[in-house]
């Protein structure tokens, strides 16, 4: 990516203030380091504030503090911690019901009674070091120019890795989100771990692997969705091991697709080997579905004349996922449910209009019209 003046920055590293306020209230930090020495210092007066200890009943029923870490992900900094307004469609249940909000109200008054955003530049230089290594690694390894050349989509979005010092084990999570304009949202916290050569370091190993697999879902989820949505109830049985990991049938396939297309990549990045090795990690390579993908995308490769893109691609590879159980109609209010705002209406239509060129499947024309409806209907 070129970064010449006015255009935005696509993959960003930063330290979120947000994330960090939630790492100050779970406390202590997992690692010794100059940073974490800063926030102790900072906060050790405020210990007594009753935001710890609503925190700490809080983390009782959200122990990895994905909750927590979703609501603020989707906020503005402390201590307004304002809701998101480009994504309104993105609301969950914690924000319908306000189940959070006397967290989020103790949080905002913790936040203003140690003026929490006053030292928040001078603690997020102690990091510059980690942080300045990350970005030049994320920089150089391209990993959007290859995911766009691989799959052919262009992902219209923002990728925001998270340097979460205070972030512990298990506490890492990330998020595919589609923004209320239709242009895509990910985040990753990124863990600081100790450095093979000393010190601490943001750049993970399995860096790659993370990021391509999000930046897959970034760029394919909507068409998987726009042929497949309809599939979100229907229950897929690959075994306990996988299906525990699987919602339905339509998450099942979705993992199965980016874990695949995040293997290629590493197979054209780093070799065949390196590929093996992330092949044996992923938790489905025991099931054969995700060597059958592997084999469809080399003949993917070889056929870019044929298939343009990943999504043109795309039925060939549904074919060879074990079939759903049941098979029900396209619904107009299933639609309906998934694309929310003009601006995501108008990004999955961009999409619908792209694949009808090459495709005749009766499904995209059902959902075009449902979508289409959708967005003449005054009550949306
Ligand atoms: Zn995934």
């Amino acid at each position: 990516m070129l970064s010449s003046p006015g255009v935005k920055e696509r993959l960003t590293v930063r330290l979120d203030p947000g994330i960090e306020l939630l790492g100050v209230l779970d406390g202590p930090a997992p690692l010794p380091h100059p940073y974490a020495e800063a926030v102790d210092k900072a906060f050790a007066p405020f210990r007594d504030h009753p935001a710890f200890a609503l925190n700490a009943e809080v983390a009782a029923e959200d122990p990895d503090g994905a909750r927590r870490k979703d609501a603020l992900l989707r906020r503005g900094a402390p201590p307004g911690l304002a809701f998101d307004e480009t994504m309104g469609a993105n609301r969950g249940e914690d924000e319908r019901s306000g189940a959070l909000e006397p967290w989020l109200s103790a949080a905002r008054d913790f936040a203003r009674a140690s003026r929490f955003m006053d030292g928040f530049p001078a603690r997020e230089r102690l990091l510059d070091k980690e942080i300045s290594e990350l970005r030049a690694r994320a920089k150089a390894a391209e990993h959007l120019a290859k995911l766009e050349r691989y799959t052919g989509e262009a992902y219209v979005g923002r990728y925001d890795l998270v340097a979460s010092p205070l972030c512990r084990d298990g506490g890492v999570l990330n998020r595919v989100w589609t923004r209320d304009d239709g242009s895509g949202l990910i985040v990753s916290l990124v863990k600081l771990e100790k450095a093979r050569g000393g010190g601490t370091t943001f750049v993970d190993p399995d860096l790659d692997a993370c990021v391509w697999h999000e930046l897959a879902h970034g760029a394919l989820d909507l068409t998987v969705n726009l042929y497949d949505h309809e599939r979100q109830e229907v229950p897929l049985d690959l075994g306990p091991a996988i299906s525990r990991n699987c919602r339905n049938w339509l998450h099942g396939l979705r993992e199965h697709l980016v874990r695949a297309v995040m293997i290629r990549l590493v197979a054209l990045d780093r070799g065949e080997k390196a590929a093996e090795q992330q092949y044996a990690e992923e938790g489905f390579s025991r099931k054969p579905h995700l060597k059958a993908f592997l084999e469809l995308l080399e003949e993917y490769e070889r056929s870019r004349k044929e298939f343009p893109t990943l999504s043109d691609f795309y039925p060939r590879l549904v074919a060879a996922f074990p079939k759903p159980a049941a098979s029900p109609e396209v619904s107009a209010a299933g639609t309906l449910g998934l694309f929310h705002t003009p601006g995501q209406r108008a990004a999955a239509l961009r999409r619908l209009d792209r694949l009808m060129i090459r495709s005749k499947d009766a499904r995209l024309l059902a959902r075009r019209a449902a979508i289409l409806a959708a967005g003449a209907s005054p009550a949306r």
